[in-house]
């Protein structure tokens, strides 16, 4: 019997009752990926089916989903129970013709990608690290980069929710309208998510290549141009010496925005061996570069899977404001170097294609967003995000889902005009607030 078998039969026999985590949590107490949360209970249950999920949702007055918990802020966060859907980690269908893959919600991008690959196909664009859960990043609109790319939610054409009185309900891009468009970016709020259908597309082999030190002034009056001139774009500066540090430049092969490949781009030199973002660090946790071609899978995220992503022991913000903003907001937070730079490990500049989706930080507005990977020091890192909010507040800007921001919950709300849509439509698949929490309550759901 293979793999598959066995756990589909394993779902289906289990019985409804979940066993608790103990081992686990009794040796240790529950973080975030990155270490600097606590979560607030230790109640931490896996389920392997709907079923399971749907007795658990029945037993419980208050639930939240945890994914692979790569959130830095407590959006993922319970006093009471968290849920587990990890072992819930398969693909579901994959339909060649409607161009879509189904997979359970327990699926990274890291499992899905090589298997999408070896069929044939691919995703539009993923985010910086593949090690996420497909779930929990559509949830919190996590994005990659590239002035025509979507965020990652953007793909999702069909979800099934376990909604808090146990019911499943199905939801598609063609059948439900607002309501799906409400339910995508769904922060965890309309209920567990168990499967998730994404838009795919033929494989492509892209090219990834790094410049070094492309001067300040001219990403000033050259943005566009460099924006525009790959499939994706990610320029990463310490805000010293005027420059950005790294321009890294994702080119499809064979099609869209091919890259022009030079020894000169924009006055940055072409790198000359493979780079981390953060150049004392060593690249062997990054991606293949120098423009030699790979799978889509291996370019369009910066670090690999297998390795730690990024530096590993950090803090992250990111603030979305409107694309056409981008030099003027980009200029401000340059104005602030010397408070950030001390207190910083690196900054990443993108650009992301606007949607339709309620909660998205890109509804309805084409945006670039400024990224900050802090050194894990938070009561330094919480002077100086009030600093940079206030700097960047002629922009409006909307703070990442998942990171560190110090934006008053009145403003953070005002940014969504959608929220008091999303707050009903929350309020009928969850009319108890079984999957609200503290920082739901705070950020969303305040009125
Ligand atoms: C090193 C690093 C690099 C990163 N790079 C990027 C980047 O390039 N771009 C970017 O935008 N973000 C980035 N992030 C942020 C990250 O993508 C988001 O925090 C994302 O939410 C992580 O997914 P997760 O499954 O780990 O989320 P979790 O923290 O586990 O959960 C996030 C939210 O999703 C909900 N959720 C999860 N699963 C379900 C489910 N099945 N049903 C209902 N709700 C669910 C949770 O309740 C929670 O509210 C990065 C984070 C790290 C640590």
């Amino acid at each position: 019997m293979d793999k598959r078998t066995f756990l589909k039969l394993l779902s289906a026999t289990a019985s409804p009752v979940i066993p608790p985590l103990s081992a686990w949590v009794a040796k240790q107490k529950l973080t975030n990926w990155a270490g600097n949360l606590f979560y607030s209970t230790d109640r931490l249950q896996e389920a392997a089916s709907v079923e399971q999920i749907q007795s658990f949702l029945r037993s419980q007055d208050k639930v939240r989903v945890l994914g692979t918990r790569h959130c830095f802020n407590s959006i993922a966060d319970s006093r009471h129970n968290l849920l587990s859907l990890k072992p819930m980690h398969e693909v579901v269908a994959l339909d060649p013709v409607a161009r879509t893959v189904t997979v359970d919600a327990g699926v990274t991008y890291g499992q899905l990608c090589p298997y999408l690959d070896s069929k044939g196909f691919a995703l539009h664009n993923l985010a910086s690290l593949p090690h996420i859960s497909i779930a929990g990043a559509c949830s919190t609109a996590t994005h990659g980069s590239g002035e025509k790319n979507g965020n990652l939610a953007t793909a999702v054409s069909g979800l099934e929710i376990v909604t808090a009185a146990g019911d499943v309900v199905k939801l598609s891009r063609t059948a439900d309208g607002e309501i799906f468009r409400g339910a995508v970016v769904g922060l965890g709020a309309l209920g567990v998510i168990t499967r998730i259908t994404l838009d795919i597309q033929p494989t492509y082999a892209v090219r990834q290549y790094v410049y070094e030190d492309l001067p300040l002034s001219q990403m000033r009056d050259h943005f566009d141009d460099i924006q525009a001139s790959a499939y994706s774009v990610s320029l990463f500066t310490d805000w010293q010496k005027q420059r950005i540090n790294e321009a890294w430049i994702k080119s499809r092969v064979g099609g869209g925005q091919a890259f022009a490949a030079s020894p000169e781009f924009f006055g940055a030199k072409a790198a000359v061996r493979n780079l981390h973002p953060i150049a004392e660090l060593s690249a062997g946790n990054c991606t293949e570069q120098m423009g030699v071609p790979g799978p889509w899978y291996e370019r369009l995220p910066h670090f690999r899977m297998g390795f730690t992503p990024s530096a590993g022991k950090e803090l992250q913000s990111e603030y979305f404001v409107p694309r056409r903003n981008a030099v003027d907001a980009i200029l401000a937070v340059e104005r602030l170097r010397d408070q950030v730079t001390p207190h910083l490990l690196i900054s990443e500049i993108r650009t992301i294609a606007a949607d339709e989706l309620w909660m998205s930080t890109s509804y309805r507005q084409p945006s670039v967003t400024i990224h900050f990977t802090w050194k894990p020091d938070w009561p330094a890192v919480r002077r100086l995000l009030p600093v940079i909010e206030k700097e960047l507040s002629p922009f409006q800007p909307r703070p990442h889902w998942g990171k560190l921001f110090t934006l008053s919950p009145a403003k953070f709300r005002s940014r969504y005009e959608r929220l008091g849509d999303f707050i009903e439509l929350a309020t009928k698949y969850d009319p108890k607030g079984k999957f609200r929490n503290d920082f739901l309550n705070t950020y969303v759901f305040a009125r």
